[in-house]
């Protein structure tokens, strides 16, 4: 653990300090409705990482409450991004909805405690009763039925004799709470629908305000760790806890700060649109800012949670640059990946005053990365290197290969541009040029001076490999609708060049593909017939705004 503590850490060392608890039990409740993403990846490094920390423990609990959206192929997801992100929920993964009966016996205990209520009053009026920030509600004439009645009534919704929205439960707090979500609270809803897991058991459902403490009591949660939008509900956690006069300890809410990066959507309800509505091809794809998606692309684990780390835990809410998680990606793999040479956009290089074929021996790795390893590198007497690293009338400032500047080809030689050659449009299909014997690198005698290097392969051995090019999704910086979209998050080149070993090798799954950026090897799409990489990041951070 880091010397300064952020305040959730703070108070959950006082809180074991004092005594107050023998051990800190944390939980990550997500509701199985969609795939998580880079905000649950933040809760989950979070929660998990304080149980770490303090030796606890920290549960998996599916939030599932709501049958109409839950889905046993999002419990999958979850576990999946858990597991990925290197964290370990112990022997069981918990379910809401296995507190289903329990949870329904507290409420009776509220019934019979005069602390709750059936109500008959519709959406609307119900809405109208509760007042506004200004004005004290009222309350239902139906709050003065008999607990008997509450009860008849209660089991009767329960058996499924009442038709959706026809009755609630409510807790009888306080209609003129300052605090509106006190205002007497929703407990239980009548929903006739089938239930991904506790099939077409139950006709009435708990809200999350009365699920989500007593899931968490049930549990032993000591730190019931969320984000801010429930500060207000903390009073109903609250509440509902020391009405029911639970057998201590119990746990109690804290909340921070949610996390927003720029360009990117982080809604469930919003990426479930993007899915269905084929804006991308699935929940998984490398343009999503789910787990399964960053996955997909690339991303390491390590950079997801070095970047959690770096963003910290705040108390107030605040927009995170995405160039910042860019960063943490582009500097996990600098310290990690091996480099190869790709060309994406070929240019044919006849090397005139060569014959033959030699092997190259080059390393993987650069002097400031400690890590060995070779390839050989197969040269020829055609070469093709990247269209734009020739250009005929160079502006000032151009380093590469011109009609009178040589370039050395990395871990090779050094070329220069005798012909050019081009078709009746005009455009240049061809370069012929020389080579210098004597310039081979590690070994040059040739006296040449070069500005810079260049990437190539040898045509006789190189393949030919997909590539995805990915960019933001988004074009704006908040977006909102879809036509916030970025039409061009999504470039495919289809025949670029690769040099053999990295097929042939397998050196990694990841590369950085030199002076293009680092590619990752799809994990579904690849085979070695159809090799299919999707670009991670950048080698820097390049978005113009
Ligand atoms: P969304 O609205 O994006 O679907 P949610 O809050 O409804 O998110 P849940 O499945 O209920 O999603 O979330 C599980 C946990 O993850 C909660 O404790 C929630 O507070 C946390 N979480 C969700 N989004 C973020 C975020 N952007 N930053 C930090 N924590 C988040
Ligand atoms: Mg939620
Ligand atoms: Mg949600």
């Amino acid at each position: 653990m880091s010397e300064n503590k952020d305040f959730l850490r703070v108070i959950v060392d006082e809180d074991l300090k004092k005594g107050k608890y023998e051990e800190v039990v944390t939980r990550f409740p997500p509701e199985p409705n969609g795939f998580p993403h880079i905000g649950h990846a933040k809760s989950i490094c979070i929660n998990f990482g304080i149980a770490k920390d303090f030796k606890g423990h920290c549960n998996l609990r599916m939030d599932d409450t709501d049958p109409t959206k839950e889905d046993t192929k999002y419990v999958e997801a979850l576990k999946d991004a858990v597991k990925w992100l290197g964290f370990d929920w112990g022997e069981n993964v918990y379910y809401t909805s296995d507190y289903f009966p329990k949870l329904y016996d507290y409420a009776i205990k509220l019934i019979k405690m005069g602390k709750a209520y059936v109500d008959s009053l519709n959406e609307e009026e119900i809405r109208e009763y509760r007042g506004t920030v200004t004005q004290a509600g009222k309350r239902s004439e139906y709050a003065n039925r008999s607990i008997e009645e509450n009860l008849d009534l209660f089991e009767r919704m329960k058996r499924g004799e009442f038709k959706d929205g026809e009755h609630v439960l409510r807790a009888k707090i306080d209609m003129s709470a300052a605090n509106m979500k006190m205002r007497d609270p929703l407990l239980y809803r009548i929903r006739h629908a089938h239930h991904y897991r506790a099939g077409n058991e139950w006709h009435v459902y708990p809200m999350y305000d009365f699920a989500h403490c007593l899931s968490d009591y049930i549990e032993g949660v000591t730190h019931s760790i969320c984000t801010l939008e429930f500060e207000n509900n903390r009073d109903i956690y609250d509440w509902v806890l020391d009405t029911l006069e639970l057998k201590p300890p119990r746990p109690y809410q804290h909340e921070f700060a949610r996390l927003g990066i720029n360009y990117t959507v982080m809604s469930k309800r919003k990426l479930l649109e993007l899915v269905q509505n084929n804006y991308v091809n699935d929940w998984d794809d490398p343009r999503m800012p789910t787990i399964a998606g960053y996955k997909r692309r690339g991303y390491t684990p390590e950079s997801i949670i070095n970047f959690c780390d770096q963003i910290g835990i705040a108390k107030a809410n605040s927009m995170v640059d995405v160039s910042q998680l860019e960063f943490c990606i582009r500097d996990d793999l600098n310290k990690k990946v091996p480099r190869v040479m790709c060309v994406l956009d070929p240019l044919k290089v006849t090397i005139e005053n060569y014959e033959g074929e030699e092997e190259i021996d080059a390393p993987y790795y650069p002097h400031d990365v400690p890590k060995e390893g070779s390839r050989v590198v197969p040269f020829s007497k055609v070469v093709y290197i990247e269209r734009d690293d020739f250009n005929e009338n160079p502006p000032k400032g151009f380093y590469r290969l011109t009609p009178e500047q040589p370039v050395r080809l990395r871990h090779g030689y050094i070329i220069s541009c005798k012909e050019v050659i081009k078709d009746d449009k005009g455009n240049i299909t061809e370069i012929i040029a020389q080579y210098y014997p004597e310039s081979k690198s590690g070994s040059d005698t040739s006296g040449i001076k070069v500005k810079s290097a260049i990437q190539w392969v040898s045509e006789t051995y190189a393949k030919k490999v997909e590539l995805r090019l990915y960019d933001r999704l988004y074009k704006n910086e908040a977006p909102q609708e879809v036509e916030d979209l970025n039409p061009n998050s999504l470039k495919i080149i289809k025949d670029a060049l690769i040099e053999p070993a990295v097929i042939e090798e397998k050196k990694d799954e990841r590369f950085q593909f030199e002076r293009q950026g680092y590619f990752y090897a799809d994990p579904i799409d690849y085979t070695d017939e159809k090799p299919v990489f999707n670009k991670i990041v950048s080698l820097k951070d390049s978005w113009a705004k």
